[in-house]
Parts: C-alpha cells; sequence; structure tokens
C-alpha cells in the first residue's frame, strides 16, 4: 500500500511513498498530508471469518489488508501492548446503556483516554523503524491534554525518538497535567505554554514547517516527526475498534451480521470519526456517522451548511476541553477521499488564506450521505451525565456529546455504537458537579465525591499521580519554544 497526498504533489516531492515514510515525514506537498492511495475491501466475508476473533486478531488482519510495510514481529509487538489494558482479552468492552444505545469504551490503557488506543502501538512502530533506518526523531506534539500523556508514555525510554510535548498551561485537567508533568524520561519534555490548544497546535505546525528549525535540527542530525493525528500511523490503528465495536454487537446478539448501525463520535481533530469513515468504505454496514461535537460547533456548521467559516469564530472553552479545536485536521482527509486532491487543496489554502470556505450543493449533500451532526453545550452535557449515571453508566463530559447526537441525528431506528473516549478520573469536577451540584473542586476532592456516590475506587495509576515529584514545571510564551525545544536536544 502506498500514500499519497491530500493536496497533490509539488514535483519536488515523491509523488507515492511507503507506510513508513509517511509516518516519519507527515507533511506533504502544499501543506498537505498522506492518505492512503486506495483502501482495502473487506466486505461481508473479511467480517463473518472473524466473528470470534479477539482484538489483536482482528487488528492484524486488518493491518495485513493494508500490506503496510512494517515487518510481522513489529506488528506483533505493536498490538501485545493491548495486553495491558483492564481486560487483554477484550481491550474495547462495548456495553449497553439503553435498548438500542451502546458505548463502546476506549479508555482502558495507561492514560484512561482513548490516545492509547492509537498511540500506545504507534510507538512501537516509529521507534523501529528510525533504528531500522539509524536516525534520530524528534515528536512534537501539541496536546489539549489526553494526547500528551499518551505519547510521553508510549515513547519513554524509547530508542531514537525525544518527545517535546506543548500543552497549554490552566488548559487541562489536574490529572491530566500531572500525567504529562510527573513524566522524567531524558527523551521527554514536556512544555506548558501561556496560550489555548489552538495556540499550541498553531506553534507546532508552524515549527514543523520551519525550513530554519528543521536546519538546525540537521546539524544535530535529528528529523522532525509528529505524533498528532495527521500521522497516518495514528489512523490506521483507528479504524480497527470500528470494526471490532461492530463485531461485539453481532456477538451480544445486538445485530446480525450485516444489519447497518449508526457510529456516533465526540469528534475534535476528527481522527476518531475517520477511521469509522474508513472502516465504513471497507465495507463496515454503517448508516450513518453522527459527529458530536461541544459548543465549537464548526463541525456542525460544516456538516449542516458546507461551510466551514473561522471568521466569526473563537475558540470557547468547555468542560470537554479535548474538543475544543476550530480546524480539525482530518476533515481534510475527508475532502479528499469524497472531492479528490485537485478540489481539496483550492478548498485548504483558501481557508488558510480567507480562513472560509463553502462546498457547492451537490460536495455537501455527498457530505450529508455519510455524517450528520449536531452540538452539545455544557449545561446539556451535565444534564446527560447525571441522567445516565441514574440509570446506572458513569460517563466523562466527552461521551456525553454522543447522547445529544443520539437523541437529535437518527432517522431510523437502527443500533447506535457511541465511543467513550475517557475515564470519570481524567475529568473529574465536571462529573462530580453534574451528579451531585459540588463546585469549583480540584480533581482530587472531585475523584472522591465521585468513588463515594458511585460506590467504586478511583484506579491506582490515578492516585499515585498526586504523590509524584513533578520533573517537569517549565511554563513559557509561544516565541520561546523554538529555543526551548533547541535545548533539550543540546
Ligand atoms: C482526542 C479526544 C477527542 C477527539 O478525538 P478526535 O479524534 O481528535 O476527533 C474526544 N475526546 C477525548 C477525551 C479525546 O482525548
Amino acid at each position: 500500500m502506498q500514500f499519497i497526498e491530500s493536496r497533490g504533489n509539488d514535483g519536488q516531492r515523491a509523488d507515492k511513498v511507503s507506510f513508513s515514510t509517511a509516518i516519519l515525514e507527515p507533511m506533504a506537498s502544499f501543506g498537505g498530508i498522506y492518505v492512503p492511495e486506495s483502501l482495502p475491501n473487506l466486505g461481508a466475508e473479511f467480517l463473518a471469518e472473524h466473528v470470534s476473533s479477539d482484538y489483536k486478531v482482528l487488528a492484524k488482519a486488518v493491518l495485513t489488508a493494508f500490506a503496510i510495510d512494517i515487518e510481522a514481529s513489529v506488528i506483533d509487538e505493536a498490538l501485545a501492548l493491548y495486553d495491558h489494558f483492564d481486560d487483554p482479552k477484550n481491550p474495547v468492552p462495548v456495553v449497553k446503556v439503553k435498548e438500542d444505545l451502546f458505548v463502546s469504551e476506549l479508555y482502558h490503557g495507561a492514560t484512561r483516554a482513548f490516545k492509547d488506543m492509537a498511540l500506545q502501538p504507534f510507538g512501537v512502530v516509529l521507534s523501529s523503524i528510525a533504528q531500522q533506518r539509524n536516525e534520530q526523531y524528534l515528536i512534537l506534539t501539541a496536546t489539549s491534554g489526553d494526547t500528551g500523556p499518551a505519547a510521553l508514555e508510549t515513547f519513554k525510554g524509547k530508542e531514537n525518538v525525544r518527545v517535546a510535548c506543548l500543552y497549554p498551561d490552566g488548559g487541562t485537567s489536574d490529572v491530566q497535567r500531572l500525567q504529562m508533568v510527573t513524566e522524567n524520561a531524558d527523551n521527554l519534555k514536556v512544555i506548558g505554554i501561556h496560550g489555548n490548544f489552538d495556540d499550541a497546535q498553531n506553534a507546532l505546525k508552524s515549527l514543523l514547517q520551519s525550513n530554519t528549525f528543521k536546519a538546525k535540527l540537521q546539524e544535530q542530525k535529528i528529523y522532525l516527526s509528529a505524533a498528532n493525528s495527521v500521522n497516518f500511523g495514528r489512523i490506521i490503528f483507528q479504524l480497527i475498534y470500528h470494526i471490532h465495536s461492530y463485531l461485539e454487537l453481532v456477538r451480544q446478539n445486538e445485530i446480525a451480521l450485516g444489519e447497518k448501525v449508526y457510529l456516533d463520535v465526540p469528534s475534535g481533530n476528527f481522527g476518531n470519526a475517520l477511521g469509522g469513515f474508513y472502516a465504513m468504505k471497507m465495507g463496515l454496514p454503517v448508516e450513518k456517522i453522527l459527529i458530536a461535537s461541544n459548543q465549537n460547533n464548526i463541525l456542525t456548521e460544516l456538516i449542516g451548511t458546507g461551510k466551514y467559516d473561522l471568521r466569526h469564530s473563537t475558540l470557547i472553552a468547555t468542560t470537554s476541553p479535548a474538543m475544543d479545536i476550530l480546524i480539525s485536521s482530518n476533515v481534510e482527509r475527508i475532502l479528499f477521499s469524497l472531492f479528490g486532491a485537485k478540489r481539496t487543496k483550492v478548498l485548504m489554502q483558501q481557508l488558510d488564506s480567507e480562513r472560509y470556505y463553502e462546498l457547492t450543493a451537490d460536495e455537501l449533500s455527498i457530505l450529508q450521505a455519510v455524517f450528520t451532526a449536531d452540538y452539545c453545550s455544557d449545561d446539556e452535557g451535565k444534564s446527560y451525565i447525571k441522567e445516565a449515571f441514574a440509570s446506572g453508566y458513569l460517563m466523562d463530559p466527552h461521551t456525553a456529546t454522543c447522547f445529544k447526537a443520539y437523541a437529535t441525528c437518527r432517522t431510523k431506528p437502527l443500533k447506535t455504537i457511541a465511543y467513550s473516549t475517557a475515564e470519570w478520573t481524567k475529568f473529574s469536577p465536571t462529573i462530580a458537579n453534574a451528579l451531585t451540584g459540588e463546585k469549583n473542586t480540584d480533581d482530587r476532592q472531585a475523584l472522591d465525591t465521585i468513588a463515594k456516590a458511585a460506590g467504586i475506587s478511583i484506579p491506582d495509576s490515578i492516585n499515585h499521580l498526586f504523590d509524584k515529584t513533578v520533573s517537569q514545571d517549565v511554563v513559557i510564551d509561544k516565541a520561546d519554544i523554538e529555543s526551548e525545544i533547541l535545548a533539550f536536544l543540546h
């Protein structure tokens, strides 16, 4: 399987690259990103064959169908990391919460958020390619709180890879911050910045594109890569759990093989939803993908009206911060897939220069044949958390946005798979507030409140965070990021 560029080729880069090149050098011509040249068609037979497969067997089969240039032994080593999830036999439990609503829980890994699903195996794959090539890589990552801990965890102590992780100071939960600032391996650097997540992501993008920065790295023979979901190396691992969740419903006798379902995805950078889209294109019986957002409802507007308009949008800090995003990077891969490279280049360049684009009526109806969308305010989210808890299900504020989309976006009475992207432990003050009305608590206190209300205990991995030493306490202005990173590399 080869990879091509979302905005076409500039005549200087190779017009097709291998999977490993697309991973190591994720930025393509004209500021585009890499997309698979084609998708394997898995179809009904594949699903039938894997009805009884466990997660790793299914994952191996999907990766094999992509025919990527990664050795089987490396893939096995990467997938073995799912053995460290809560239940090695079933790393992604799918839980029935209503007659036709099921929650696929993607947060049972090391850092208690769904980023582990892709970043855990990705770390092994990237480090092994870097070692094979005998090259040193710097992974730059920007996080609103979940990518950072997962990236640091996966690359901790790994050969040939260093990580510099940017997070918005004050823009993450206490638990998320502690998960980052208490990491202390030599190859990891955590940097808080004054600004919001979009600021962090923009700083990252300009560093990735900066020739002077790259030249300084080259002096030290270090190459740049990225662990955000612009990297296809993450997306490939995010296809698998959509197929797995569908097969879980078959195993639970909730659907017959071939029956259509809705996928209901809490979306930010659109990596999770893109995985569902690719799975659908590969033959998974999906009626539509419901895109759930918070009040940063740029995706609801795009899918509802065909307009992507940043001109009047400002980022709102919500209680689901991992979805506080205005520029949703993986939408570009959807545009490519539906409308081709030429059109994608026009639209994305217009977004860069005019902060706006608009699809034609025909394009919009093509988009709406696959997606439907709604957004959920913080107050609505709190009500959904409270209501679900009353009927025995504890969920986080990101997951809650799916309950709104479930209520408003479906037009057929089909079974719906909603994705839960974080454990309650990561956003405890919001949940404690929803359940008991208590306000302005810190994470420590909120965790206790919820544990008591729900009659459960706080996982050790979270409890221990509060006793760990903070070893990464840098918080700086955006302008100083470059020099801070260069100093770390020296
Ligand atoms: C990253 C994240 C999301 C958004 O996922 P995308 O793939 O970026 O759309 C939603 N919820 C949580 C908890 C996350 O960490």
